[in-house]
């Protein structure tokens, strides 16, 4: 089900000129909106609760200019759903692509107009799923929220929907870390978004995996002077 939330009239000054700009310059607004959580196939109570402390950590720093600009810092390079630029009617062009995660962030990071009464981040739906002979941590599809220019605003279409491997959840060490829950949410969001990692590799991260990498380490990823969780992270390969 595709429903329209919250649109964005803080963006119409930005007009036309916004299909081509993704970097729209909002300047310091940073709501850190709030937003509707499910959960679901949680046996465990302490599973459950550990991914429920991971959602507001992901949600403040997924909002936070400082973590998009780390992604940027760091990685170059993006992998889109072949769907992402026709759904957002942005010009398809290598600028805009490169730009569409932080557009999209910063779309959804703005609060709601003065008219606006929907909730202003989408939902996220957030399944247990006990697998414990699969390797992944978290999945998601592609494409389950779009961000897009409707001729007059930017609209919100569609909600996060993922899925957690509740096998690995509290089963030791960096598993027992909101942060670390709160990075792997944020990543499989970045696939309902559209942004993809493609198995052939040997020119550096791609942005979806910086990006979770940047919330893990609170916007200091790759960082030297930052002594976190994060720095003995950086392993290549990846099983989500
Ligand atoms: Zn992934």
């Amino acid at each position: 089900m595709s429903r329209s939330i919250s649109r964005r009239q803080f963006f119409k000054v930005c007009g036309a000129s916004a299909v081509a700009m993704p970097i729209l310059g909002t300047g310091t607004v940073q709501a850190a909106n709030s937003a509707r959580v499910s959960y679901t196939g949680f046996d465990l109570d302490a599973d459950k609760a550990l991914i429920k402390k991971a959602v507001p950590i992901m949600l403040g720093r997924i909002q936070s200019k400082s973590v998009w600009q780390n992604v940027y810092d760091v990685s170059a390079r993006y992998a889109l759903s072949g769907k992402v630029m026709k759904n957002s009617n942005m010009t398809d062009n290598e600028k805009n692509r490169k730009n569409l995660l932080w557009h999209q962030l910063s779309i959804l990071s703005q609060p709601n107009g003065p008219n606006d009464t929907g909730p202003a981040f989408p939902d996220i739906n957030i399944r247990g799923n006990y697998k414990p002979k699969e390797k992944w941590l978290g999945r998601a599809h592609v494409d389950k929220v779009v961000i897009k220019w409707d001729g007059n605003e930017w609209v919100q279409d569609g909600e996060f929907d993922l899925e957690i491997n509740t096998h690995y959840v509290n089963s030791g060490g960096r598993y027992n870390n909101a942060e670390e829950w709160a990075s792997t949410i944020a990543h499989e969001m970045l696939h309902n978004l559209g942004h993809e990692h493609p198995e052939d590799d040997g020119g550096g991260e791609w942005q979806i995996d910086a990006l979770n990498m940047a919330i893990l380490c609170g916007g200091h990823y790759g960082h030297a002077d930052h002594k976190h969780v994060c720095s003995f992270h950086r392993s290549g390969g990846h099983n989500w």
